[in-house]
């Protein structure tokens, strides 16, 4: 037999179920019961991040793709490469999607993906990171002519901008970032002998930005180097040198010594398609490097300290913004 008081419970039971409101057990005092996931919900502060963000955990990253070997378009590292980024990706972001492309080069057809994520505020502004995800076919800078038609293994060119990216992704879920950010790996950057069939991703992206147009973004490109120098980047400073030279004050006030206050090469990258369209972009790239585009391009000549530093930059630039 049911009691009335059990009757009564279990008719406003059944009115909330079937009116579909969300309906407490009516003994249970809610007064004081936060969400279960507020800690996720509310916007993290830079300080939270620098904290949760590993170097250690970073390096990893940066060796567990070049445990792949070379990652050139085509190669089955490259597919298994790609697999791995995005199955990570796809842990901690809001939405992670592939952006597949085609490429024609001669009689051979690439096929392409940008691998590209969200994190953060839905809404209000959005600032890009981005960073190459390819290897370069050819070594052709190699200073041993044997070695020039050998594939790259990328530990900084490559590597090293990715490894930043997929730690921030990490901190981001465990700390959403107070604004939008989408988080673009590129592919098809280092392809081509000539720069006509370089930065094929990121020429794509930029013609197709759709619900991922940002307000601003940050390209990393060769931020490993052990011995790291980052001068502000010429094309960067041409386009829009107010916003460069934010971003180096920013470096400045944090203390971050390898970011130099001075005019450095202008260098063709995966920035210069966005900065075409009106984005404002930085590239952070150290092209003081001398086994750039050599099979010398191996992990022993990246440091996790120097991952740590850009990384300790983006984050200020995202949690307190510009
Ligand atoms: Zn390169």
């Amino acid at each position: 037999m049911m009691n009335a008081r059990r009757l009564l419970l279990l008719l406003t039971y059944l009115c909330c179920s079937v009116l579909g409101i969300a309906c407490a057990e009516p003994d249970s005092d809610s007064r004081n019961v936060e969400p279960r996931d507020a800690a996720q919900t509310r916007a993290g502060t830079a300080r939270e991040a620098n904290v949760a963000f590993s170097a250690q955990r970073a390096f990893a990253l940066l060796e567990k793709q070049c445990e792949f070997g070379p990652r050139p378009p085509g190669s089955a590292a490259h597919r298994k490469t790609q697999d791995y980024l995005f199955t990570e990706l796809q842990k901690y972001a809001n939405s992670a999607v592939l952006q597949p492309l085609e490429y024609k080069v001669g009689t051979q057809t690439l096929h392409l993906n940008n691998i590209i994520a969200e994190f953060g505020a839905q809404t209000g502004e959005t600032v890009l990171l981005a960073a190459h995800w390819d290897t370069r076919p050819i070594a052709d800078h190699d200073p041993k002519p044997e070695n020039r038609e050998m594939p790259i293994l990328g530990a900084n060119d490559g590597a090293s901008g990715v490894a930043v990216l997929l730690e921030l992704a990490r901190v981001f879920k465990a700390h959403p970032p107070p604004r939008r950010i989408v988080i673009v790996l590129f592919d098809g950057e280092d392809y081509g002998r000539t720069a006509d069939d370089m930065f094929i991703g990121s020429r794509y992206f930029a013609q197709n930005l759709g619900k991922w147009k940002p307000d601003y973004g940050i390209l990393l490109d060769m931020v490993g180097d052990k011995d790291l120098t980052l001068p502000i980047e010429a094309n960067s400073w041409n386009a829009n040198p107010e916003f460069a030279t934010a971003i180096w004050n920013r470096a400045a006030s944090l203390g971050l010594a390898p970011f130099q206050q001075r005019l450095g090469p202008a260098i063709m990258d995966d920035h210069v398609p966005l900065i075409k369209v009106g984005i404002p972009m930085v590239d952070i790239i150290d092209f003081d490097y001398p086994y750039w585009h050599t099979i010398e391009d191996t992990v022993d000549k990246c440091s996790p300290k120097s991952l740590e530093v850009v990384a300790t930059l983006v984050i200020s630039i995202i949690y307190d913004g510009l």
